[in-house]
């Protein structure tokens, strides 16, 4: 882990500390060697998170990107379950940023342990040829709406590992292909069983998870609903979505993707309140 308690204090590993856990409060020894990043592992075998898994500077990178205070968090449940969360916003969504193969159970284990609140970041570049499948089923997908750019993925997504692992989560999960280019977040499987993702700019999904709104004034949950609710109106064109707030933008029918695709906003605005901002 990155941190454990020292004093009372979340503190990252140096040499000759000592701390305990911050998920079993067992004690805990820093790892300061050459080959893995600078972390904390149990003195002994224990009863911890058997979820956490080593970290990367992948992992690293995207917990840097929320204050100290959010990471690392221990999620208890009602029924005392509890798991040590890689983030928990402020807003209490749940990052977990997901870089090792996972299989089905813990993956439906874990979505059923923290709920809707999840918001999964996965390493779409752990698997060699994750990439080049991405971007061919793209070529097939339809995009369905022009000023937002979201796009319905074919019914079949054997073609596409990845997506096809991550295609039954409750919440959006978000594909992290490298500092180049967007992530590309896949809503969760609508009621007629189909799949829409987009392209999303790695820096306003960090400015959203740090407080800030979007330019319409919406918080990432507010932003997902809307997606959502475009989505809703594109499957079902005789029902009208009750909206209270800003209206879902004009779509048209089986546009082509442009070849520069945009993202599905553009830039973020100051929080309603500043202290909001961290
Ligand atoms: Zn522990």
């Amino acid at each position: 882990m990155r941190f454990a308690i020292v004093n009372g204090e979340k503190t990252e590993a140096e040499k000759g500390l000592t701390g305990a856990c911050v998920g079993c409060e067992q004690p805990m020894i820093p790892k300061c060697g050459q080959i893995k990043v600078k972390h904390w592992a149990h003195k002994s075998q224990c009863e911890c998170d058997h979820w956490w898994e080593n970290e990367t500077e992948w992992h690293r990178a995207w917990k840097n990107n929320f204050p100290i205070e959010c990471q690392e968090i221990r999620h208890r449940a009602d029924d005392g379950e509890w798991h040590i969360a890689d983030v928990k916003t402020k807003q209490d969504h749940i990052l977990e940023f997901q870089h090792s193969i996972l299989n089905p159970e813990e993956r439906q284990a874990r979505n059923n342990f923290y709920g809707s609140n999840l918001i999964w970041v996965v390493d779409g570049l752990k698997k060699k040829n994750d990439l080049v499948r991405f971007n061919s089923i793209l070529k097939v997908a339809k995009l369905i709406a022009q000023g937002i750019n979201l796009i319905q993925l074919p019914s079949l997504l054997d073609d596409c590992p990845l997506l096809k692992e991550w295609s039954e989560c409750s919440g959006p999960v978000f594909f992290d292909f490298g500092m180049e280019t967007p992530l590309w977040c896949l809503l969760p499987k609508t009621s007629k069983g189909r799949h829409y993702i987009g392209p999303f700019a790695r820096k306003n999904f960090i400015e959203l998870h740090n407080g800030l709104l979007t330019q319409n004034g919406q918080t990432f949950s507010e932003l997902i609903k809307v997606l959502k609710e475009i989505v809703f109106s594109y499957e079902n064109p005789q029902q009208q979505v009750v909206r209270h707030q800003s209206r879902p933008p004009v779509m048209q029918r089986q546009p082509a993707i442009p070849s520069s695709l945009r993202y599905l906003f553009y830039s973020n605005r100051s929080p309603r309140r500043r202290s909001r901002r961290f």
